[in-house]
């Protein structure tokens, strides 16, 4: 059995290492290093060169390395009858849900304004911030839509989510598809962006659903670069009718340097760092859907190319 690793954000050292404690008769190449092509029967990929995927003529099943599997539907030539499965690791679960707390709280929470006052020597309380009042929206309700949401909702902000179906979540506010979004976004003051991305979602956040939001909202992307149009967004920020907006993901990565996210007061960035792969708590899951289709039993957490997600 041979499994083509392909990556090349992703030190492959460790993975190899790791699967072979879980599965020693797994044989495991590292591309571009494939060898003959016909041994492959699995491949472990992010973001795989268009056409690669297509070229392992017994390839019995794809896993990818991260969450989001946007980069293996863009390709023309993706096998579409080998079954491509998704990571999903509750390591990076905990991962967004922190990312997503954090920037949450430190909108809320008014870290810049502290930041400024430090920075004057000036010991100036604030009103206190209304956490029950403050109404946060997920956009998207999976893996990690869900806890990010359920967590919130354990530090008391009032907790909306959209999706595409209804969703039955206790004390989170379910909308959904298209006939749910006015209503989700006008009382939604942080925007949680926590959705795959696919022609269905691709520049959701643009200059007409944000004039949607109430004014001085606040705007988190983590989920992909291409849901925000970033010259919508930065107008918005610039007229004043968005607060603020902490974006982990970008539709050019890495940000240009000469990006103009970079120095806007009220943009913070992060350089995809909101849920990162974990060989160490990722391998033994790679590792059981191996298994499983070597079995010839169905991966966990399938992806269905129609559908997107
Ligand atoms: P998931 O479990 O597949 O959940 C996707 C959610 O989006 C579901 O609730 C789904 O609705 C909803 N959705 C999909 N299409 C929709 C549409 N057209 N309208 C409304 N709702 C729609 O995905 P996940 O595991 O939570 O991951 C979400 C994304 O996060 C990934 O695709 C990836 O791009 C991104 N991500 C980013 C990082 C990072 O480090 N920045 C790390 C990991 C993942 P239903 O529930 O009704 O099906």
């Amino acid at each position: 059995m041979a499994l083509l690793f392909i990556s090349e954000n992703d030190d492959p050292s460790v993975w190899t290492a790791e699967l072979a404690k879980a599965i020693p008769e797994l044989e495991v190449r590292v591309w571009p290093a494939c060898g003959d092509a016909v041994d492959i029967e699995f491949a472990l990929a992010w973001n795989p060169p268009p056409g690669l995927l297509a070229s392992f003529p017994k390839l019995r099943f794809i896993q990818a390395l991260g969450m989001g599997i946007d980069h293996f539907l863009t390709d023309p030539d993706l096998p579409t009858s080998v079954p491509l499965a998704r990571l999903v690791d509750p390591d990076m679960v905990r991962q967004m849900s922190a990312f997503v707390v954090h920037a949450v709280l430190r909108f809320h929470r008014q870290a810049a304004l502290y930041g400024r006052h430090q920075s004057a020597r000036l010991w100036h309380p604030e009103a206190i911030p209304d956490t029950t009042s403050a109404s946060a929206g997920i956009m998207g309700l999976g893996m990690l839509g869900a806890d990010a949401a359920a967590k919130l909702d354990g530090l008391g902000f009032r907790v909306r989510g959209w999706s595409r179906r209804h969703h039955a979540m206790q004390n989170i506010e379910s909308f959904h598809g298209p006939g749910g979004f006015a209503d989700f976004m006008g009382a939604t003051q942080f925007l949680v962006c926590l959705l795959p991305l696919n022609p269905n979602t691709a520049d959701i956040i643009n200059k007409d659903t944000l004039a949607l939001l109430p004014v001085g909202a606040y705007v988190i992307n983590a989920a992909r670069g291409g849901h925000v149009v970033e010259e919508d967004l930065l107008d918005a920020l610039n007229s004043g009718h968005i607060a603020g907006a902490a974006l982990d993901v970008f539709r050019t990565e890495p940000l240009p340097p000469d990006h103009p996210f970079w120095a806007h007061p009220n943009i913070h960035v992060t350089p995809h760092i909101a849920a990162l792969t974990n060989p160490l708590t990722a391998a033994p899951l790679v590792a059981e859907n191996i298994r499983r289709v070597a079995a010839g039993q169905q991966p966990d957490n399938l992806v269905d190319p129609k559908r997107g997600y």
